[in-house]
């Protein structure tokens, strides 16, 4: 099985992840974590030019290309491999990330960020999607004030970041599930595992 946590930024992804994943191996699943970008070698590059504080220019197209070269090395050194053995995979951002953050947010058309994705992950999917919505206020508060190269650019881009994950979501419905993320830490996490077990009713198989 293979999960992803989605959505914008300070919504308490990483948080529900770890949960998540803890509940996982309690119901004797074997579980690998993976952050996108990040986790190989090549996407810990690609992620410190893309989130690092520094001042080469990156135009938007290029931004695309390397969250998709950091994804692709992802795919091929770690996932495919993991899912093959049987584990269950869990993956903090994925491919619904850049169509939003570059497509709807950023100045490209979304559907050619899927093309790309398409690509860049030779078609794996996830088995479910979890998108998390949240007000770009309570966000902004739990983000705090150090932020990261795409974390800063303010309120107006964010605004176009969560709706544009609330289109993919309704564009796609199947596999994918909006979760609210305002409540508080238990409550959320009751919802994620109530969206899991209603896609794989035995989250033990
Ligand atoms: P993300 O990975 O989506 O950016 P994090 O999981 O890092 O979000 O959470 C951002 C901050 O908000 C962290 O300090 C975390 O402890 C806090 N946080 C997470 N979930 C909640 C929640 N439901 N209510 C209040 N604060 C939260
Ligand atoms: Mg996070």
């Amino acid at each position: 099985m293979f999960f992803v946590f989605d959505g914008v930024d300070g919504a308490g992804k990483s948080t529900q992840l770890n949960l998540f994943a803890d509940w996982l191996r309690e119901c004797g699943r074997d579980v690998v974590c993976y952050t996108d970008p990040g986790t190989t070698e090549l996407g810990g590059q690609m992620r410190s030019l893309l989130l690092g504080d520094h001042q080469v220019p990156i135009h938007m197209r290029s931004e695309m290309l390397m969250f998709m070269t950091a994804r692709c090395q992802l795919v091929e050194e770690l996932i495919k491999p993991a899912l093959a053995n049987g584990k269950t995979v869990v993956c903090d951002r994925y491919v619904f990330s850049t169509v939003v953050y570059q497509g709807h947010a950023g100045d490209l058309d979304p559907d050619d960020v899927w093309k790309v994705n398409q690509i860049a992950t030779a078609g794996l999917m996830p088995d479910l999607t979890f998108i998390f919505d949240l007000d770009i206020a309570t966000a902004g508060e739990r983000m705090g004030t150090l932020r990261d190269r795409m974390e800063s650019r303010g309120e107006a881009y964010f605004q176009r970041v969560r709706a544009g994950f609330l289109r993919e979501a309704e564009r796609w419905q199947s596999g994918v599930a909006v979760i609210d993320a305002s409540g508080d830490i238990e409550g959320i996490q009751a919802a994620i595992r109530r969206a899991a077990v209603s896609i794989f009713p035995k989250p033990t198989d």
